[in-house]
């Protein structure tokens, strides 16, 4: 079986006209360096599992994005982080909610799928999980930073809804397929700016941001999470694959229509069992990237490329 891997940073209203040069150019070298770290393991034959942990890690240290370093505040100014990874071989997973003492929220959703009999832990409870299992500690003054400070701030001024002030959903995830044929999702974020009352999104609960099976595909989704809930986006793709037969294109894209269709918006990537990886997006923008065995790296931001 051929490897593959795709990764997205986030969907939104990210145009050429209005994107910093810079940024454009930073958040296209992280793309490609998070490419790199799960090449390295799917080129070497490993699990599907270890690259897409490995390629979420490098986003989550890289501020470009809506999680670990440079997540999304919520309307008290915490970065409160959610994470999902899932196995499609045995369909086990691992999530954590609102955690705010995490390097590698992936990393600990992990931990809690490989060491722990429960799916999902939140806030407290995952982190005293995560001093017992020796995870990586991050405080809020590094995860932290300025420019989300602003964001949140303009939000809160105009009052605005839970929602990213300019529409940047930057939350990150991975799906791959290794050569043993075996697929894996995994999914990290920093949730939407000025959430509120403990709000937990899309990316962390199985079924809906994130979801492997390994006899339909497997997905990572970005957007407006309360919808990716509601449609339990991630499961649905599976399902129309597995019990109503459409290929893995026209199951994205079904989904994704039905989620704009009762008024949310967002990305999503999708592993199939064969083939090349999937992308479909409802934004100007989002930022993505994919490479398969014997085919070299993409990376793309706009709609249009
Ligand atoms: N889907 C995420 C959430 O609702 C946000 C994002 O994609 O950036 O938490």
């Amino acid at each position: 079986m051929s490897w593959a891997l795709a990764i997205h940073g986030g969907a939104g209203g990210m145009t050429r006209e209005h994107l910093p040069r810079a940024t454009d150019t930073g958040a296209r070298a992280a793309l490609a360096e998070a490419l790199r770290a799960g090449e390295t393991v799917l080129a070497a034959g490993g699990a599907a599992l270890d690259a897409v942990e490995a390629a979420v890690k490098v986003l989550e240290d890289d501020p470009h994005f809506n999680a670990g370093r440079g997540a999304a505040l919520s309307y008290e100014g915490v970065a409160e982080l959610d994470a999902a990874i899932m196995h499609g071989a045995t369909r086990a997973a691992g999530a954590v909610a609102g955690v705010t003492a995490t390097r590698h929220p992936v990393t600990l959703a992990r931990t809690v799928m490989e060491h722990s009999p429960h799916v999902l832990l939140g806030g407290a409870g995952a982190e005293a999980f995560a001093l017992e299992h020796g995870i990586e500690p991050a405080t809020q003054d590094w995860l932290v930073l300025p420019e989300r400070r602003e964001q949140l701030a303009i939000m809160r001024a105009a009052k605005g809804g839970a929602f990213d002030v300019e529409m940047k959903f930057g939350t990150v995830g991975a799906v791959a397929r290794d050569v043993h044929g075996h697929l894996a999702a995994a999914t990290s974020t920093g949730g939407v700016t000025g959430k509120r009352w403990g709000r937990i999104g899309d990316s962390p609960l199985i079924g809906a941001g994130t979801y492997a099976d390994d006899r339909a595909c497997a997905v990572s989704a970005t957007g407006s999470g309360e919808y990716f809930i509601r449609t339990a986006c991630g499961h649905e793709i599976a399902a129309r694959i597995r019990l109503g037969g459409e290929d893995a294109a026209t199951a994205t894209r079904g989904v994704l229509a039905e989620i704009v269709a009762m008024g949310g918006t967002g990305g999503i990537i999708v592993m199939p069992r064969a083939g090349a990886p999937i992308w479909s997006l409802a934004t100007k923008g989002m930022y993505r990237g994919r490479i398969s065995d014997g085919t070299p790296v993409e990376v793309a931001i706009y709609a249009d490329e």
